[in-house]
């Protein structure tokens, strides 16, 4: 996917504000970039694990449509751990396998990590962001 340098500036900046809980959002995406950036809230408030908050995900996925997007990717952080799906992430994606999930980790918040995934079927692949 591409995407601009101010969106994952702007992914970082919304990591650091939820710390130590997890922030979550989504991304809308036209033609495998990047367009726009939607925050949402964690409906588990947790420091461990994320649920996109059900009332923001109907309003951001009516948004997209309305904008002709499609849902290029969910985000959201890790404040304890490395840039990389927990099980829990991996279980969530299940039902989900269409989007790439970006995942911000502040665990270092002097140096914030940013990566993207593909989880299908319990796998998990790196895919790459093209920072434009
Ligand atoms: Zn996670």
């Amino acid at each position: 996917m591409r995407i601009e340098r101010d969106m994952l500036d702007e992914i970082v900046a919304h990591a650091h504000e939820e710390a130590p809980d997890e922030c979550c959002g989504m991304i809308g995406a036209r033609d495998g970039r990047a367009v726009s950036l939607y925050r949402a809230r964690n409906a588990e408030a947790s420091p461990l694990r994320y649920v996109v908050h059900p009332q923001d995900q109907f309003r951001i996925m009516e948004e997209m449509d309305e904008r002709g997007e499609e849902l290029g990717a969910i985000y959201h952080s890790h404040t304890g751990s490395a840039a990389y799906p927990s099980q829990t992430d991996i279980n969530l994606a299940e039902g989900w396998p269409d989007p790439l999930y970006v995942i911000c980790s502040v665990a270092d918040p002097h140096s914030p990590e940013l990566r993207a995934f593909a989880i299908r079927d319990g796998a998990v692949e790196e895919a790459a962001l093209d920072v434009e």
